[in-house]
């Protein structure tokens, strides 16, 4: 007994795990680690587009109906080496510096710390401990737990926590992910021939219509949710033209728009919008909209987390998880340690003391849903 929640941080942020590589290793460590608190363990792959192998585990203590999940990812966003030490965990002042110590290598860590101090037999309904990969990109092992595990899917848990960095406050709402794709086809052809046709050109248009509609989004109240903060939805535009150079006509120029769908806003409106101003350029486009999670502030779940944390009340965020992918599955809050503030960035950490707290919040909610 007595893993230590600060030890099994380090261990997992000191193995370099970010998306664009394999996270084998860390799940080698992460699925020792889980069979040594006595967790059945079900391993999930697949090979990603370039061909690195993906790991996402699904661990189950105990047996039966309505049972708990605590969810976790494993992958981090890049470590940016050239400008600190990004796998050599370091503790100063309280905090353990590393990337993934807050997004969330440590809040994964509490939920294992959590899930070793309870017995087998004590156990009413079972305890399942998620690690996906790929959540920072794609969240494809995300789907790939909730299509294909046959251990989440035989006893699929009843409530469960996505432990992303929320300071250790439940949060009930976070915004989706909207993309729409407008690609202009031209014709390339040297300028001192005079007959290339720009896709810039043709798609120059339609931009300055987009111009508009940012403005529109950023002042528009229909398209906002009060609830958030920003209650925007980050309305943003990339260019790509393929680096064409000054003295060639650019044969194709794609525009990607991005935002942050939020429930009860327009955001089906923002795509039919961007749709029809496409069309009528006659330009091609798709789109595709991650929904957003919501959960009534009521639910089962979000009280049992204020409980749980003392707090009074439960928030929003503005940045997606996996819980879209499980949400059709099981009652969900999102509720971590940490600061969202503080992950992605050169520098991450993550306070020490809300990472203790964190295992006994995990615990005290494993005791009213699983004993
Ligand atoms: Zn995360």
């Amino acid at each position: 007994m007595g893993l230590d929640v600060v030890q099994l941080t380090r261990e997992l942020v000191a193995i370099n795990s970010v998306s664009q590589r394999s996270n084998e290793e860390v799940s080698d460590l992460l699925e020792t680690t889980l069979k040594g608190c006595e967790f059945e363990v079900e391993r999930l792959e697949y090979l990603d587009n370039n061909g690195e192998r993906k790991v996402s585990l699904v661990g189950k203590k105990g047996d039966g109906p309505n049972g708990f999940g605590l969810f976790s990812h494993s992958d981090t966003v890049p470590g940016l080496e050239g400008e600190w030490d990004p796998f050599d965990p370091v503790i100063q002042d309280g905090r353990l510096f590393g990337r993934g110590s807050c997004d969330m290598k440590g809040p994964l860590a509490a939920t294992i710390a959590a899930g070793e101090k309870v017995n087998a037999a004590d156990l009413q309904s079972p305890l399942f401990i998620v690690v996906t990969a790929d959540e920072e990109i794609s969240s494809a092992g995300a789907r790939q737990v909730a299509e294909a595990s046959e251990l989440f899917n035989a006893e699929c848990p009843k409530h469960g926590v996505i432990a992303e960095p929320t300071r250790l406050t439940p949060v009930y709402a976070h915004k989706g992910g909207g993309r729409v794709f407008v690609t202009a086809n031209g014709r390339a052809a040297h300028t001192s021939t005079d007959k290339g046709v720009s896709a810039n050109f043709l798609i120059a248009p339609f931009l300055a219509e987009m111009a508009a509609l940012a403005e529109l989004l950023k002042t528009d109240e229909s398209f906002m949710n009060k609830e958030f903060d920003p209650p925007t939805n980050g309305f943003n535009m990339v260019l790509d033209d393929g680096g064409c150079r000054p003295n060639v006509a650019a044969a194709k120029t794609v525009c990607t728009l991005s935002f942050r769908p939020m429930p009860n806003d327009r955001s089906d409106d923002v795509i039919a919008m961007i749709t029809e101003t496409a069309e009528k350029y006659d330009l091609e486009v798709s789109s595709q909209k991650g929904t957003p999670f919501y959960v009534s502030p009521d639910a089962e779940i979000v009280q049992a987390g204020l409980k749980a944390t003392g707090a009074t009340k439960p928030g929003t965020v503005p940045f997606g998880t996996d819980a879209h992918a499980f949400k059709n599955h099981l009652q969900l809050v999102i509720l971590g340690p940490g600061d969202i503030v503080q992950a992605h960035t050169v520098g991450e950490w993550i306070d020490i003391e809300q990472l203790s707290a964190a295992v006994g919040v995990y615990q005290r909610m494993i005791e009213m849903f699983c004993t």
